[in-house]
C-alpha cells in the first residue's frame, strides 16, 4: 500500500465516522490526488480557484471539491460550475456574489461562514457581530442560491494546546448561537469545519464535524502558506 493510502486509512481509523475528512491537496499534483481517490477519498480541499479548476478537469467527476482559501469575487467564475462547498465565506459581499454566480449556473452552493478566532491578524473571517448583522439583514435572506451549512475557523499557529482548544471552543460557541438565533429549523446548518494536521484531535474533542488535513496525508508542502 502506498503512503497516501496508508495515511488516509490511519487518520480515518482514528476519527469518529461522523467526522468528514477533507483531504487538502493544495500544491500537490493530480497524480497524488488520484492515489488518494484510489484509496477511497472523495472530498478534496483547495485554496486557489484556478488550481482547483485545472485539477477538477483532470480528475473523476464524482470528486467533491471544497474551497478552503480566501476567495476573490473575480475568481468565482472558475469554481462555481462544480464546487461542492465553500468553507471560507468571509464577507457579505462575497456571499452575495456567490449567490449571483450560482443563480447564473442554476446551482445551489453550500457555504460555511469563516470566523476569525486566531490571535494572528492575517487570518480572514467574520467577527460574531458582523455575521449577526449580515444574517439579520433582509437582503441576505433573499439569496436562494447559497445554502448556509455552518462555520469554519483556523486556530492560531502555536504549540499552546490550551489556546488552540479555547479558540475551537469559541468557534463551536458561535456555531451554537447562530444555530439558535438564525437556523433553529435548518437541517443543513450543522457543520463545524475546524482542525488541520497538527490540531485535528483537539478540534474533534471540541465538536468538529469536518477536518481539513493536508500534510498528514500528502506530506509536507515545500511552499508555506
Ligand atoms: C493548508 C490548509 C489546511 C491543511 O493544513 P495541514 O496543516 O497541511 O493539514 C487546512 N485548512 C486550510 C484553510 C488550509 O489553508
Amino acid at each position: 500500500m502506498n503512503h497516501i493510502a496508508a495515511n488516509i486509512r490511519r487518520i480515518r481509523e482514528n476519527i469518529p465516522e461522523t467526522v468528514e475528512l477533507i483531504a487538502v491537496s493544495k500544491f500537490k499534483p493530480v497524480e497524488m490526488i488520484a492515489e488518494a481517490y484510489q484509496a477511497g477519498q472523495r472530498i478534496f480541499g483547495e485554496n486557489k480557484a484556478q488550481e482547483m479548476k485545472t485539477k477538477q478537469a483532470q480528475l473523476p467527476p464524482n470528486i467533491q471539491w471544497h474551497f478552503i482559501g480566501h476567495l476573490q469575487t473575480n475568481k468565482l467564475k472558475y469554481i462555481i460550475p462544480f464546487v461542492q462547498m465553500i468553507h471560507s465565506v468571509d464577507s457579505m459581499k462575497l456571499l452575495q456574489e456567490i449567490n449571483r454566480w450560482a443563480e447564473k449556473h442554476n446551482r445551489i452552493v453550500d457555504c460555511l461562514l469563516q470566523f476569525h478566532i486566531a490571535t494572528e491578524e492575517t487570518k480572514f473571517g467574520f467577527s460574531y457581530q458582523e455575521a449577526e448583522e449580515m444574517l439579520s439583514d433582509e437582503v441576505s435572506q433573499t439569496w436562494k442560491n447559497v445554502r448556509l451549512c455552518g462555520v469554519m475557523g483556523m486556530a492560531t499557529f502555536t504549540d499552546d494546546k490550551q489556546l488552540i482548544r479555547k479558540e475551537f471552543r469559541t468557534l463551536y460557541g458561535y456555531f451554537s448561537s447562530l444555530k439558535n438565533e438564525f437556523f433553529p429549523s435548518s437541517d443543513a446548518f450543522k457543520e463545524v469545519s475546524m482542525g488541520m494536521t497538527d490540531d485535528y484531535p483537539i478540534a474533534i474533542e471540541e465538536g468538529s464535524t469536518m477536518i481539513r488535513v493536508g500534510s498528514a496525508i500528502f506530506g509536507n508542502r515545500t511552499v508555506i502558506v
